[in-house]
C-alpha cells in the first residue's frame, strides 16, 4: 500500500498514526466487544469519549470556563444561519468583512434573517488580501462582527484582529483552527468544520461565550438552538459519534506533539519553505499579498493555465495529489494542514524545482 501526499483543502490528510490507531480499534474499542461506530451514544463508554474529546480541546485551545463547546452537525455552512438565528437581537444587523466565498455565504444566509453590513471587501483584487482595519466604520448597533480568519479558497489569513469595541467577534476558523495559538477570550464565537484540522467531515465545533447564548429566542427550533445543544451536552440527538471519536484521536496526537504552540512552529516552517521557493522562483507567483499569506492554504500559479494544468497532472504522477486551485481562484493550492508532514512539503518542493527546471 502506498499513501500519497494529499494536499486537499478538505476533507484533508489525517495523521497516519491516528488512522492506524483507529484501524486497531476498528473491530473492538477497549473491551467493549464492538466498534465505536456500533456503540450507543448514551453508553457510559461513549460518554467518556465525548467528555475526553471536549476536555482535550479545552486544554489545547485554552478555552476559558465562560465558554461553551458544542459538537454539532450541518457543517460550518449551517453556522451561517444558526449564528444569526441565535445571537441577533432586535437590532437584527451584523457587520462583516468580506474576504471571499465563505463570507459571501455568511452575507447571503445572515442577510435572510437581518441586515448584513459589509464594512470592507477585498473583492476588487480577487480576495488576495485582508482589507485594512483603518477605515472600518463599525455599526454601533451591530449584534456581532463576522470574519473568516483564514480563507481556504484564496489563501489569505488575518494577522491581527479588528477592534469593534463591545461588539462580539464571530470567527469562521474552519481552515485554521488549532494551527496557531488564538486567544479565545477575544472572540464571541469560533466555529469550524472538522474536516481540515480536526478529523473527518460530519462534526462542527462551535465555541461560544455563554453570555451570548442568552440572546436566543426560546421558540427557536430545538435543533437550531445553541442552548438546547448546550443543556444536552451535544447529545440532544445522535451526534456524529465516529467523527467525534476520530477528533479525539487527532486531539491526543496534537497534545503528544506538544500542543498548538509546537504545531504552530512547524506550520510556520512548512509555509515558509513553500513561500520562500515561490519568492525565489522565476516561474511561480504567489497569489496573495505577503502580509496576509495563509499558513494552511498556499496559493500560487505559473501565470499560464496550460502550465498550471500540466503542473497538477505531473504532480499527481509523483504521488502529490489535490494541488489544483479552487475553480474560482485557478492556479494551484497546497493545503498544508497540521497533519501534513514536513516530508510531504519537502517532496512538493523537490517536484516544484524540477518542474521549473523542465519548463523554463
Ligand atoms: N468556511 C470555510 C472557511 C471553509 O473552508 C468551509 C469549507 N471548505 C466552510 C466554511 C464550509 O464548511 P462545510 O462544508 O463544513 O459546511
Amino acid at each position: 500500500m502506498a499513501r500519497v501526499y494529499n494536499f486537499s483543502a478538505g476533507p484533508a490528510v489525517l495523521p497516519e498514526s491516528v488512522l492506524k490507531k483507529a484501524a486497531d480499534e476498528m473491530l473492538e474499542y477497549r473491551d467493549s466487544g464492538m466498534s465505536v461506530m456500533e456503540m450507543s451514544h448514551r453508553s457510559a463508554l461513549y460518554m467518556d469519549i465525548m467528555n475526553e474529546t471536549e476536555e482535550l480541546l479545552v486544554k489545547l485551545m485554552n478555552i476559558p470556563p465562560d465558554y461553551q463547546v458544542l459538537f454539532l452537525q450541518g457543517g460550518a455552512s449551517l453556522q451561517f444561519t444558526m449564528i444569526p438565528m441565535n445571537i441577533m437581537t432586535a437590532n437584527k444587523t451584523f457587520d462583516i468583512i468580506h474576504t471571499g466565498a465563505w463570507t459571501e455565504k455568511a452575507i447571503k444566509e445572515g442577510g435572510k434573517l437581518g441586515t448584513a453590513n459589509v464594512l470592507a471587501s477585498s473583492e476588487d483584487r480577487m480576495y488576495t488580501y485582508i482589507p485594512s482595519f483603518k477605515n472600518l466604520k463599525f455599526n454601533p448597533d451591530a449584534d456581532y462582527l463576522h470574519i473568516c480568519y483564514n480563507n481556504t479558497i484564496y489563501g489569505t489569513k488575518y494577522t491581527a484582529l479588528p477592534d469593534p469595541g463591545n461588539t462580539p467577534i464571530v470567527a469562521d476558523m474552519s481552515s485554521c483552527i488549532l494551527s496557531e495559538e488564538y486567544d479565545v477570550s477575544k472572540y464571541g464565537i469560533i466555529f469550524a468544520g472538522a474536516q481540515k484540522n480536526i478529523g473527518p467531515a460530519g462534526v462542527t465545533i462551535v465555541i461560544i461565550k455563554k453570555e451570548l447564548m442568552k440572546r436566543a429566542d426560546k421558540n427557536l427550533p430545538s435543533m437550531l438552538n445553541f442552548n438546547v445543544h448546550a443543556e444536552n451536552r451535544s447529545l440532544f440527538n445522535t451526534p456524529p459519534t465516529y467523527a467525534i471519536y476520530m477528533s479525539k484521536l487527532v486531539f491526543e496526537w496534537l497534545k503528544n506533539f506538544g500542543g498548538v504552540k509546537e504545531i504552530e512552529k512547524i506550520n510556520r516552517y512548512k509555509a515558509s519553505l513553500l513561500y520562500d521557493l515561490i519568492d525565489n522562483s522565476k516561474l511561480y507567483k504567489g497569489n496573495v499579498d505577503r502580509e496576509f499569506r495563509s499558513l494552511m492554504n498556499v496559493t500560487f500559479s505559473t501565470g499560464s493555465k496550460d502550465l498550471d494544468t500540466l503542473f497538477v497532472r505531473e504532480a499527481e504522477k509523483n504521488s502529490l495529489t489535490n494541488l489544483a486551485g479552487h475553480k474560482t481562484a485557478g492556479g494551484m493550492r497546497a493545503s498544508i494542514y497540521n497533519a501534513m508532514p514536513v516530508e510531504g512539503v519537502q517532496h512538493l518542493l523537490d517536484f516544484m524545482k524540477k518542474f521549473e527546471a523542465d519548463n523554463s
